[in-house]
């Protein structure tokens, strides 16, 4: 990954490249951003910058050998480490053993989308995490000879991820590295990595695209302008979420249908229809029904604008446009906290491993109740 395969973001990146140049680059640096914004991306451009001998321009020259191993990820200086699944056997497990899924992963999803990582180690129904036998394999893999003259490098994707145990096992190598050691961790969302984990970090946001240069980038993966500007603006510039919207396969459109389908049944009290749809909810997996009940609230938040005739500040895709402009005097400032908390509850159910199909038909049936008060 070179920088310049990274959209926009040129303060950051002249940033890190002055900080290696000038030899002041932290030994324990935390790129972190929201879920999309690039932040693994760039942690991968400044690592192959680092270890590139032809760097020139702010940028890894590309096509040289440590650059080409850079890309193929097997440059031996260059250590990952991300969260795992739970073995069938309930064993614990470590990076090295879903080191091919890792390669999967981040050639082909470069904004590294944590659902596909899911499905990538087959995780939908459990939580991956980083547990304390992988902290051991970082101590140990950090601490061997370097390869050559060069820095070694671990990227650490989601901290937040570490679980306690594997966090304090942590702490001293993060503290105090051993000459030529560096760690680049990569955050989603930084509120929940262990304080003792975080204090330890210098801390840098990889701000999302703007609006213009989101819509650049759709382009030039062949959408028409119209498009690629309405997709860019819906999603502020979050290059991941544009994807999504315009996948005709992806999940957006399945939970678009799942949404306008049980506020139109709870509206006109069909209990039938209603049951119906929640067996069919219950029927995805776990973590897809919480990712669709979290859409079920964005679209919620922007139907809410719309009543209040503001969608300036979240402009909506068309096809929720042309929903929204019926369903939308159902939504209003009197029952769409309590519609939203519903969600909400729903999603902490099915987290907790209530069954999905009482959850959501019990979610589907207080609708009944609030779309008529509001
Ligand atoms: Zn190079």
């Amino acid at each position: 990954m070179r920088f310049a395969d990274i959209t926009g973001r040129t303060g950051v990146k002249q940033l890190l490249t002055s900080q290696v140049e000038s030899g002041r680059l932290p030994h324990a640096l935390m790129l972190w951003g929201a879920p999309g914004s690039g932040n693994l991306a760039m942690a991968l451009a400044l690592a192959q910058y680092v270890h590139c001998p032809h760097r020139s321009g702010g940028d890894s020259c590309g096509v040289c050998p440590s650059c080409r191993q850079h890309e193929n990820l097997t440059y031996p200086d260059l250590l990952f480490s991300f969260p795992t699944p739970t073995a069938k056997s309930g064993r614990s497990s470590v990076s090295d053993e879903f080191y091919d899924a890792w390669q999967e992963f981040v050639r082909q999803y470069p904004l590294a989308p944590w659902q596909r990582w899911l499905e990538l180690v087959n995780a939908e129904n459990s939580q991956p995490v980083i547990r304390v036998d992988e902290s051991a394999e970082i101590v140990r893999r950090i601490t061997l000879g370097n390869y050559g003259e060069s820095v070694k490098i671990l990227i650490l994707w989601l901290p937040e991820k570490l679980n306690p145990a594997a966090a304090n096992k942590l702490l001293k190598i993060i503290e105090e590295p051993q000459p030529g050691r560096m760690f680049i961790m990569v955050s989603d969302n930084p509120s929940l990595i262990l304080p003792t984990v975080y204090s330890r970090l210098q801390r840098i946001k990889i701000e999302t695209p703007t609006v213009a240069e989101t819509a650049g980038w759709l382009e030039r993966q062949g959408f028409d302008s119209n498009t690629a500007m309405q997709a860019a603006e819906a999603a502020q510039g979050n290059q991941l979420m544009a994807q999504q919207m315009l996948d005709p396969q992806g999940e957006e459109k399945e939970f678009r249908e799942m949404f306008q389908e049980v506020m139109r049944k709870a509206w006109l009290r069909d209990v039938k229809s209603l049951r119906a749809w929640s067996e069919k909810g219950a029927a995805l997996k776990r973590e897809k029904i919480r990712r669709m009940l979290a859409y079920f609230n964005r679209n919620l938040r922007l139907n809410y604008l719309f009543v209040l005739g503001d969608d300036s500040i979240t402009p909506m895709m068309e096809a929720d446009r042309h929903f929204s402009e019926r369903f939308s005097p159902f939504i209003t400032g009197g029952n769409v906290q309590e519609i939203m908390h519903e969600v909400d509850r729903a999603s902490r159910d099915v987290a907790g491993n209530a069954n999905a199909r009482i959850v959501l038909f019990d979610f589907a049936v207080s609708l009944i109740m609030l779309i008529k008060k509001g």
